[in-house]
């Protein structure tokens, strides 16, 4: 996959009715709803596009994203990594009413005058990746259950998962 930076906006008559594949990278940094969701906005995001027009004569735009964040573990707000890999595939439709003839099946995104904003698009997908909770996958709650201490006190060593913690993240 390409490493170039992908064009923020596209005009679609064209790579449609061309076939046209396009790749290209996104920064974290250039979408701004999706950082303020994460506890990062360093990294990229690698898409690709491919422009068709189907049967029915709709010029169509299928998407592939992979994204590696970092979001925040609702039980010790600490960073957390999500590897975000998602494809969606939408109706190119001009405006509100357009979208509104679309079957219900698919999915219309207004490109209006044929104008595609793809940062857009691929920010809307990535944001519907995240997770509503998030928790790291090992026991990261060292002070969640603190009411259970004394039930494990003649083991308890308090450093041992602090220790645990920091090998893995
Ligand atoms: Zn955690």
């Amino acid at each position: 996959m390409s490493d170039q930076c992908l064009p923020s906006t596209v005009v679609t008559q064209q790579l449609a009715s061309r076939n046209a594949e396009l790749s290209g990278t996104i920064a974290v940094s250039k979408l701004p709803r999706l950082a303020a969701a994460l506890t990062s906005s360093e990294g990229e995001a690698s898409v690709q596009l491919r422009f068709a027009i189907d049967d029915q004569g709709r010029r169509r735009v299928a998407a592939e994203v992979s994204c590696d964040v970092q979001i925040l573990c609702q039980r010790c707000l600490q960073p957390m990594p999500l590897a975000i890999d998602s494809k969606v595939e939408a109706v190119l439709v001009a405006h509100d009413e357009a979208a509104q003839q679309v079957p219900r099946e698919l999915d219309p995104i207004i490109a209006e005058e044929g104008i595609l904003n793809t940062y857009q698009f691929i920010e809307d997908e990535l944001l519907l990746c995240l997770p509503f909770t998030s928790f790291h996958e090992y026991n990261c709650g060292i002070n969640a259950g603190s009411g259970e201490q004394s039930q494990q006190s003649e083991t308890h060593k308090p450093f041992a998962d602090l220790a645990d913690i920091m090998n893995k993240s």
